[in-house]
């Protein structure tokens, strides 16, 4: 008996529990992924998560081999290819894990119905979250709107037990493998200059460093320029980490880390609910977005004349990834202070982002444009009051806007207030707004 193991976004051997179960019940296994044609093509594509993908499988494929198997890779449509390998292979079931945007929905459905009219079985398991989407309801509800309820549920609700390593993963002989993917072979475009080292690998390394280091105590998540969260994201992205092996390592040592990955959590059981999360507000808000091109394009590119915003923009485009309260605070910024539709910042994140993630990109988005899971949908965070609080020195808009490394101290918030003579020689725009603090 053969299965196909489809790996999609759970790039790991650790905690893997469709891979274990068909090294558990199978005699062989063919571990596979599909590079998505669809994907790719569409709008959605990214250039730095593609690179991180390369190397994820990389990583992935040279686990699988120490583990006496090996990655297979196709290209194209994921069913056709996936059900094409079953048949090749001979294989009985295909096993995946279960994931929550419209379009891993829809994937699932027709991998359903077209290995069944192949005679093939197919399992999902858990494993892209913590808890599984939907297994939480309050009474009355299909899913959790508040995210407190949802957290009391998810903290005292039993968490599976983590899945060993497989000791081996029996692939049926004289299969043909594929080539791994370069970057540029899954997609062209602009990358960020620093990005971070892909796969499970580093993944665990992380891991075990967030874990030593909050032993000390957890530090202010908050501080901008300390920047000490715990950059797991590209690797909870990808499934490079388990979420749920991450969860119990750091249960009980970083309560606000825990309530974190609750958040994540809490976002996919709200995709799962709603899959048009990415196009349609979650909750109506009578909203009047307006147009403005110039103010779009200045945010974009880390030019709107306001420090703590630029920041954040142009710490995305060199990274791929920005603090969380830079994303608070850019975010609220352009849905709330420039009244500019959520969609375009959520897409211009996504674009960049090596994190970008359906349920946690258009999550926050929509939070913090009002039209999301806020209890509180009208708050408005005053860029500059966020400044002062989560950068008090300027150190973290001197790092990411070159242009202002010359100004000292918290005046780099407020570069309006210098003196002419101080502005003379900096070569950084005029604010967007008149009164930046006062919107
Ligand atoms: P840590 O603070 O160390 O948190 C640990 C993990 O918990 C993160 O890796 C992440 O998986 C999860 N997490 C933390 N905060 C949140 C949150 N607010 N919502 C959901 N999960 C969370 N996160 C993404 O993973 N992908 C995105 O596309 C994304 N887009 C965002 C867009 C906006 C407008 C905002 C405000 C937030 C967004 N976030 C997104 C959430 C958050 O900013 C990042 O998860 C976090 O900054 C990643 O850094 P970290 O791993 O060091 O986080």
């Amino acid at each position: 008996m053969t299965a196909v193991v489809l790996f999609t976004r759970d790039l790991r051997v650790h905690d893997h529990p469709a891979l274990a179960a068909a090294c558990r019940d199978h005699t062989t296994v063919v571990p596979l992924f599909v590079i998505d044609e669809q994907i790719l093509a569409g709008p959605t594509a990214s250039p730095n998560r593609a690179a991180v993908l390369a190397g994820a499988l990389a990583d992935l494929r040279s686990s699988l081999r120490e583990l006496g198997g090996d990655l297979v890779i196709r290209r194209g449509d994921v069913v056709a290819e996936t059900l094409r390998v079953a048949i090749e292979t001979r294989a009985d079931t295909v096993r995946a894990s279960a994931d929550v945007s419209a379009y891993a929905q829809r994937r699932e459905r027709r991998l359903t119905s077209e290995a069944s009219r192949a005679g093939v079985a197919v399992e999902f398991s858990p494993g892209v979250t913590v808890v599984p989407p939907g297994s939480l309801h309050p009474a009355g509800g299909d899913h959790y709107r508040v995210f407190t309820p949802y957290f009391r549920a998810w903290r005292q609700v039993g968490w599976r037990p983590a899945e060993p390593v497989p000791p081996v993963v029996p692939i049926p002989s004289g299969l043909h493998v594929g080539e791994l993917p370069t970057p540029d072979d899954l997609i062209r475009g602009e990358r960020s200059p620093k990005l971070p080292t892909a796969g499970e690998s580093a993944g665990l390394r992380l891991l075990d460093n967030v874990v030593r280091r909050v032993a000390a105590g957890e530090p202010d998540y908050d501080d901008l320029a300390a920047d000490q969260t715990s950059r797991l994201s590209p690797y909870l992205h990808l499934g490079c980490v388990s979420p749920l092996v991450a969860a119990r390592r750091l249960s009980g040592r970083a309560p606000a880390l825990i309530r974190q990955l609750a958040w994540r959590d809490f976002l996919h059981q709200v995709t799962a609910a709603f899959p048009a999360i990415t196009t349609t507000d979650y909750r109506t808000r009578q909203t009047r977005w307006r147009h403005d091109d110039d103010a779009l394009a200045a945010w974009r590119s880390g030019l709107t004349g306001i420090p703590i915003v630029d920041a954040g923009m142009r710490q995305l485009l060199a990274e791929g990834w920005m603090h969380n309260r830079a994303r608070l605070i850019t975010a609220s910024f352009l849905t709330k202070t420039l009244g500019l539709d959520w969609r375009y910042g959520a897409a211009h994140f996504f674009r960049w982002l090596v994190d970008g993630d359906v349920a946690n990109n258009a999550g926050n988005w929509q939070w913090v444009a009002g039209t999301g899971n806020d209890t509180r949908p009208n708050r408005v965070l005053n860029p500059i009051r966020q400044a002062h609080r989560f950068d008090p020195d300027g150190e973290y808009v001197r790092r990411h806007v070159p242009e202002l490394a010359e100004v000292a101290g918290r005046a780099v918030h407020e570069p309006w207030r210098l003196s002419p003579a101080e502005r003379a020689g900096l070569s950084y725009p005029a604010p967007l707004l008149d009164r930046p603090g006062s919107h």
